[in-house]
């Protein structure tokens, strides 16, 4: 027996697929020519599939504190952080994102993934209980498989649903996190943060929100989605992500519980994996003072990220069910979806294709997210491009 056996249904299902959805196993950047644009098999398209929703990757400032870094500290800090990997940029981005959030702990991990990871797997262990939100990110479930935590699911978005089983677990005298996330990205619904945040506090749980994608994105301040729920207070951890509106990448952890500090030399994710490179963590500083400073950038998002689906919708496209930057086109059909996701990308726009497992539902998502430099003339050539194509849907 061949170790690559168990492999053949994985590579039969990719082969009945990809004579279906042309490029999309082979997708190449060939060039990157700016935060909406980008050559894909010689064609020029529209970027309207990536997490930079702020359009900050290519950020003058960003990219020139990046450039000093890497003259003045190297590459990379070949280290994990508990070793040679913590500089003094590290340190300072902890206490820039603690000041951010208000809060008085931060840990910078190097991805949201391993954010995720390391704050699942440490800080419920034996005994103890998770209740998640089902939808929540694949890194959340591989955080709780690396814990050992039991694990209890609730339905997506369903405050009822996690109010029956917090209800049940009373009895067990035990402690629990909930988890859920802002917004959440596959159809870019918000979670019911506030009904959440009562009930946690009612039945004496803690709350983790992965605000991966809401950071910089929603909230007066751009802190997220707790901020505009007025519920901040009662959020225990809010984990984030660099590698989206920040435009770099990393992860973090941030508290007001000091013991936040004691994850560091109780996780593994934390130990044994080299840190963030100077330059990432020096425009990913940058790029913290941009949120803070140009909230015009959220509003521009905002404002596109809803003519967009206002357009969307009149054409008759089945949607996620708010406006948000993320805007999800559902399909039960997964070969319509593919036909539509070829036709788009002919038609110069690249987004991004989700297939079961990874969606909610089943059927397939074309999910495009906007950013803050996409220009008016560029949404409606996105939003063009679907009307040409809605007879397929
Ligand atoms: N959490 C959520 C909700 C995400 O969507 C993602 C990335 N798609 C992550 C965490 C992981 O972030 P990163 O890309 O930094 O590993």
């Amino acid at each position: 027996m061949n170790i690559f056996d168990k492999f053949q249904p994985l590579a039969q299902t990719r082969q009945a697929m990809a004579e279906k959805a042309g490029a999309f196993f082979n997708i190449v950047m060939e060039e990157v020519l700016s935060a909406t644009e980008a050559v894909i098999d010689g064609r020029r398209v529209i970027l309207a599939g990536s997490n930079n929703y702020l359009g900050l990757s290519f950020n003058r400032q960003c990219i020139e504190a990046a450039c000093v870094a890497a003259r003045e500290a190297g590459t990379g800090t070949t280290g994990s952080r508990m070793a040679n990997g913590t500089l003094s940029g590290h340190v300072a981005l902890e206490r820039e994102l603690s000041d951010f959030f208000g809060r008085s702990s931060t840990i910078v991990f190097s991805t949201g993934y391993i954010a995720n990871l390391a704050m699942l797997s440490t800080v419920v262990g034996p005994g103890e209980v998770i209740l998640l939100d089902a939808d929540c990110h694949a890194s959340i479930y591989d955080g709780c498989r690396l814990g050992s935590a039991e694990v209890i699911r609730f339905r997506h978005n369903d405050p009822g649903d996690l109010e029956k089983r917090l209800r049940r677990l009373q009895k067990r005298e035990t402690n629990v996190l909930i988890v859920v996330e802002g917004l959440y990205s596959m159809l870019g619904d918000r979670a019911p943060l506030v009904e959440i945040a009562a009930l946690k506090a009612q039945y004496g749980a803690c709350l983790l929100v992965d605000e991966a994608h809401s950071l910089g994105v929603i909230g007066e301040n751009g802190r997220g989605l707790a901020e505009e729920a007025g519920v901040e207070g009662e959020v225990d951890f809010v984990v984030g992500t660099f590698s989206k509106s920040l435009g770099t990448i990393g992860g973090f952890c941030t508290s007001s519980h000091p013991e936040l500090d004691l994850i560091r030399y109780a996780s593994r994710p934390y130990v044994f994996t080299a840190s963030t490179a100077p330059s990432v963590i020096a425009s990913t500083r940058e790029a913290l003072g941009v949120i803070r400073s140009q909230p015009e950038l959220r509003h521009r998002l905002w404002e596109g990220a809803e003519r967009l689906y206002q357009r969307l919708e009149e054409e008759g496209f089945r949607l996620g069910p708010e406006p948000s930057p993320v805007i999800a086109a559902r399909f039960d059909d997964v070969d319509r979806a593919f036909a539509i996701w070829n036709g788009l990308l002919e038609r110069g726009v690249y987004v991004n294709m989700v297939l079961p497992p990874a969606t909610p539902d089943g059927g397939a998502l074309l999910r495009c997210s906007l950013n803050a430099e996409h220009t008016r003339s560029q949404i409606d050539r996105i939003g063009d491009a679907y009307a040409s194509l809605k007879h397929l849907a």
